[in-house]
C-alpha cells in the first residue's frame, strides 16, 4: 500500500521487500551479477511507502529504519546497475533465477538500496531491499569484508555513457547523510565499487568525490 504525502520537490519511495528466508552468497561479483543463493521462489511482496524531503538532503529522523537488530555497518559502497533502466524487482527476478558455481540459486538482489533513474522506478525514488529490512550482508563488492559490513548502495543507469540524473544526485545525497550518520561512516568509506575491486562501476561519469564532499559538507557528519 502506497501514500503519498506530498510532492513538493522530490518524492522518494521507499519499498521494503521481505523475502522468506535468506543464505549467505557463496561469492560476489560486480552490480548486475549479484550473488547468493535462491531458498525462496516466492515473488517479492513489498511495502511501500512514500515520503518527500524538503532539500532533497536532510531529514530530521531516519527514514528506513530497519525491523531488524541493525548491524554496525561501516562502509557505503557505490554501484551503478550499468543498465539503461531497472528496478529493485527487475535486479532481484533476474538474480534469482541464476546459479552459483556449487549449483545453487542466488538469493537475490545483492544491494540494500537501489536508486530509480525513471526507466524502472520513479527518477530518484530510492527503495530498500529486503537485505536492508533484515539486516542481513550484501552481495555486491566481491570482497568478504565488504559485503558483510558494507551497505551496497545500487544506482539505475550506465554511468560509463551518461552521468547521473539530477533526482538521482540528490537522492544518493540524501541516502549517504542519512546512512552515514546513523552509523558513524566517516566519509572515506563511502566508496566506489572500483575502490574494492577492479571494475569500471560506478562508472565514469558518476563523480563519487563530489557527491561525497557535498553530502559531508551539508550534513556536517564525520569526515
Ligand atoms: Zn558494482
Amino acid at each position: 500500500m502506497s501514500v503519498i504525502l506530498t510532492r513538493s520537490s522530490v518524492l522518494f519511495l521507499l519499498n521494503v521487500a521481505f523475502v522468506a528466508n535468506a543464505a549467505p552468497p557463496a561469492s560476489t561479483t560486480c552490480c548486475k551479477q549479484t550473488f547468493g543463493h535462491r531458498v525462496a521462489a516466492a515473488p517479492v511482496p513489498s511495502v511501500s511507502t512514500f515520503f518527500a524531503l524538503p532539500d532533497g538532503a536532510n531529514v530530521g529522523s531516519f527514514a528506513w529504519p530497519p525491523s531488524h537488530a541493525e548491524h554496525s555497518w561501516r562502509y557505503l559502497v557505490i554501484h551503478h546497475s550499468a543498465t539503461n533502466n531497472g528496478s529493485v524487482r527487475s535486479i532481484h527476478n533476474d538474480h534469482r533465477q541464476r546459479m552459483d558455481s556449487a549449483g545453487n540459486y542466488w538469493l537475490g538482489i545483492g544491494y540494500h538500496f537501489v536508486i530509480g533513474n525513471g526507466n524502472g522506478m520513479e527518477d530518484g525514488e530510492i527503495e530498500a531491499t529486503f537485505r536492508w529490512k533484515k539486516q542481513i550482508h550484501g552481495a555486491h563488492s566481491g570482497s568478504t569484508v565488504h559485503n558483510a559490513n558494507g551497505i551496497g548502495i545500487c544506482l539505475i543507469g550506465n554511468f560509463q555513457n551518461s552521468a547521473p540524473t539530477s533526482n538521482q544526485l540528490k537522492a544518493v545525497r540524501t541516502l549517504i547523510g542519512q546512512l552515514s550518520n546513523r552509523y558513524h561512516i566517516p566519509s572515506r568509506l563511502v566508496i566506489g565499487h572500483n575502490a574494492v575491486k577492479p571494475t569500471d562501476c560506478p562508472g565514469k561519469y558518476f563523480r563519487l568525490q563530489d557527491v561525497v564532499r557535498d553530502t559531508f559538507s551539508k550534513d556536517g557528519v564525520n569526515s
